[in-house]
């Protein structure tokens, strides 16, 4: 097979191909940390981006941190030189969406976490207060909100059957908004656990209601329109850089990016490959175009 993609770089190559760009697009998990360690010599990378004059962003399927919070945990993990403007978070855009695109009139329900309702309270987007205790609340005498008119869902750690229900009934009315923060399945946790992700909770709401949601996070191409209207980027100039085929490699290939899988995170060299070598034409968007065993080969890009 002599198809284009998942070609393997070091050195001059990713030296050249970085040359060649102005904008630099990293997802987080996998990619510059792993949960709160940093991958290591990731800072690095960034400030070096940042000194070359490069546009660098962030694009995280991660909704259970405000942005203000995000800036704590990179200065944390020792990036010391990124703004909250650069980061584009799943709660971020999502919050984005339902004030400047959905325009919605009346309240939002959501199934989520700090990270969701702090960015709706910021965007100015009202919501239904999130409730100290469902537990053990029957379907009939939790109340219902008539000013419902979307419901948001998340990664929620206090996910319960009377939210599913809830949110179920609010979905009846077909005018009100279905919409996902992000459409991950799972997440690697430390010591070989995973947790289910945001797409896990939102497959039974879908189930439940016969309803699809519209996602805002990777791979929807949403988050790139929202940093393209706020910085002017061009997708030609622009490389996505991921460690999760099915959404990173893919959102890149959907907004017209050239795309790079780094090695650190959850796919592996040899998922890309038979990617690539599948005959499935729906398949090649998750092929990426290049291939680095850590973003850390730049440093060394550098010296050569
Ligand atoms: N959502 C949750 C709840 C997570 O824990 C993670 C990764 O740890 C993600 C999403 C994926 O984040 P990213 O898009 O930065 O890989
Ligand atoms: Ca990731």
């Amino acid at each position: 097979v002599s198809s284009k993609g998942c070609q393997k770089i070091r050195g001059s190559q990713i030296r050249d191909l970085l040359d060649a760009k102005r904008y630099v697009l990293f997802d987080c998990d996998g990619v510059i940390w792993n949960g709160e360690t940093a991958v290591p010599g990731a800072p690095e990378v960034v400030s070096l981006l940042k000194q070359q004059g490069k546009g660098v962003f962030f694009v995280t399927n991660n909704c259970t941190r405000p942005r203000e919070n995000y800036v704590q945990k990179f200065s944390r993990l020792g990036f010391n030189d990124v703004v909250q403007e650069e980061i584009f978070s799943s709660a971020y855009c999502s919050a984005v969406y339902l004030r400047d695109v959905a325009k919605v009139q009346g309240k939002v329900f959501v199934i989520g976490g700090n990270g969701v309702y702090k960015e709706l309270r910021d965007a100015g987007v009202p919501f239904v207060e999130e409730e100290t205790d469902v537990a053990g609340g029957s379907i009939y005498d939790c109340p219902l909100d008539s000013e419902v008119r979307a419901v948001l869902v998340g990664y929620d750690e206090k996910f319960t059957f009377l939210k599913l229900a809830k949110a179920c009934c609010y979905l009846r009315n077909a005018e009100c908004l279905f919409l996902a923060t992000d459409p991950d399945p799972w997440h690697p946790l430390r010591g070989g656990r995973v947790t289910p992700g945001s797409g896990s909770l939102t497959a039974a709401l879908e189930t439940a209601t016969e309803r699809k949601a519209t996602v805002i996070g990777k791979p929807s191409r949403f988050m790139f329109e929202c940093i393209a209207s706020q910085f002017g980027v061009d997708p030609a100039q622009s490389l996505m850089i991921g460690d999760r085929l099915e959404t990173d490699i893919l959102f890149g290939a959907n907004c017209g990016l050239d795309t790079m899988l780094t090695l650190t995170g959850v796919s592996q060299m040899d998922e890309a490959e038979g990617y690539k070598d599948s005959d499935a034409p729906d398949k090649k968007d998750f092929v990426p175009d290049y291939v680095v065993d850590t973003i850390a080969d730049f440093l060394q890009a550098q010296g050569e």
